[in-house]
């Protein structure tokens, strides 16, 4: 039985409760971890809140030393971590590796920045006076994780906490909680003072719940559903908490006349199935010129046809299941509602068959033409792998119906026009843009979203910010 890891010790619930996970591909029982309680939640964050009082005092060069140690240790167990890693996830393993590789390149991110963090001296308008801002860490951060991409989204949440001398205690997902445990625990053999690194199992309505009204947990950094988002802000803001959330997307994929289309149908196919279509900044509306559009459909059905669904622990698959029966059944039913409504199913559309398919959440990669605008597949996150592609006449056309979401995640253009790029990159209403490029999250550029994407940023220097409280200083000389 794994077990929760708090004040450096391996952790039972205060119940006595547990719960299992379960392989997405097969059903089969990973593990058993305790379901905690908010007792067990309190623990956690007591342990954080003690550990935090010496943490802070230490070097921003010790801090990084220990965050590039602990790498080193994540690095020697990568091959076991990424199948543990499918084996509760679904994902394939060499996407599963990808992931772990990512996390510890965002933790070397951060374990570089530790010591390069600046102040500033500020005249003041009085002789004799001088002013300062320092900064200083703010205690103990709540991470709450989403189960899609369950160890970079710890790592771009515990990476600037630790660098900037906060304390962290790490809440993942119900369904997959293992990997990010035997992270956690691998790291802290690094040397981190006991209680600096936490992480808690069990229920986000009672353990994670407990992080939100907690009054010392001083900064809580959430990815996951917009719902869920709306609730942790309301939550954590009535006790003034520092709160980032990253939500759900809608990312559009514009595809212009003069684009290189081989390129944009492998940005469309990568962008839209990678993780079987789970990921917030997937591909999720694709809006291709009319003059193209046949020619680019065709493609993106073979290309799309020759992706193999199955056991991510295969070497060759390239979609693995969905992560559980109720995200089967959200795209079962968003599918089924387009085509109600007079949608054309250009491929996939039901579940694969075969023996070894059957006890999985398995669904074929999806194309769909027509989708009408009310359709939910249009108005709602689409998490898994179905792809409405609509026609446009121009680039204006386009950029308007890329912003009719309430969502503002990531979005991409595909043009050889510089202008066209240009005005792609000013108008889209996102929080990232990318230019001929797959969809993708980079340690270096601030992430995050508008509108009903979130609030704040991860990744980047930007995001130590939010990890640090500024102090104004005045000095009479
Ligand atoms: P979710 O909102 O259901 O859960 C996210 C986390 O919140 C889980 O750890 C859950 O246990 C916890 N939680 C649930 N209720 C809680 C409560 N009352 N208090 C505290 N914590 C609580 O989201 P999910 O289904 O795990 O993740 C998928 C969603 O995440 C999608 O919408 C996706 O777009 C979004 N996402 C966004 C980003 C981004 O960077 N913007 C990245 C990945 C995923």
């Amino acid at each position: 039985m794994a077990k929760m890891f708090i004040a450096g010790e391996w952790a039972e619930s205060a119940s006595g409760m547990t719960y299992e996970v379960r392989n997405p591909a097969t059903g089969e029982l990973v593990d058993t971890v305790p379901k905690g309680t908010a007792e067990d939640a309190r623990r956690a964050i007591d342990a954080a809140a003690d550990a935090f009082k010496g943490w802070r005092e230490t070097s921003a060069e010790q801090r990084s030393r220990l965050m590039q140690k602990g790498v080193e240790l994540v690095q020697g167990e990568i091959k076991g971590l990424s199948e543990l890693l499918t084996r509760e996830q679904g994902k394939p393993v060499g996407d599963s590796e990808r992931e772990i590789e990512h996390f510890l390149h965002g933790l070397l991110f951060y374990a570089g920045l530790a010591s390069k963090v600046r102040g500033a001296q500020v005249p003041l308008p009085q002789k004799g006076m001088q002013g300062f801002v320092i900064k200083q860490p703010l205690g103990v951060c709540g991470a709450i994780v989403p189960w899609n991409f369950p160890i970079t989204l710890m790592g771009t949440k515990v990476g600037p906490a630790l660098a900037a001398g906060n304390t962290v205690v790490v809440k993942p997902a119900s369904t997959t909680p293992l990997t990010a445990i035997r992270i956690i625990e691998l790291l802290s053999r690094a040397g981190f003072p006991k209680g600096v690194l936490n992480i808690i199992t069990g229920p986000g309505g009672v353990v994670g719940e407990e992080l939100l009204r907690n009054p010392k947990v001083r900064r809580l950094a959430f990815t996951g559903e917009t719902a869920t988002g709306r609730h942790v802000m309301e939550v954590a803001g009535r006790d003034l908490k520092r709160v980032t959330l990253e939500l759900g997307g809608s990312d559009p994929m514009i595809v212009c006349d003069d684009a290189d289309l081989d390129r944009a149908v492998t940005g469309a196919s990568v962008g839209r199935f990678y993780n079987c279509g789970q990921a917030c900044l997937a591909v999720k509306r694709l809006f291709v010129f009319e003059s193209i559009a046949d020619v680019f459909i065709d493609k993106l059905i073979e290309k799309v046809k020759r992706l193999k669904v199955g056991n991510g622990l295969n070497p060759d698959t390239r979609l693995g299941p969905l992560h559980t029966a109720a995200q089967r059944k959200e795209i079962e039913e968003q599918v089924e509602d387009a085509l109600t409504r007079g949608a054309k199913l250009l491929i996939g559309g039901k579940r694969p068959e075969g023996a070894e398919l059957d006890k999985g959440y398995f669904y074929l990669p999806t194309l769909l033409a027509n989708v009408p605008e009310e359709s939910r597949a249009v108005q709602e996150e689409t998490f898994g792998p179905l792809l409405p592609i609509f026609r446009v006449r121009d680039l204006d056309e386009a950029i308007e119906k890329a912003n009719s979401s309430p969502y503002g995640l990531g979005s991409s253009i595909w043009t050889r026009s510089m202008p066209n790029a240009y005005k792609a990159i000013e108008r889209l209403e996102a929080g990232n843009v990318w230019v001929n490029s797959l969809h993708i999250g980079y340690d270096e550029l601030p992430f995050g979203g508008v509108k009903a994407s979130g609030i704040g940023r991860e990744h980047g220097p930007e995001a130590l910010d939010y990890y640090f409280e500024p102090k104004g200083v005045a000095i009479a000389l």
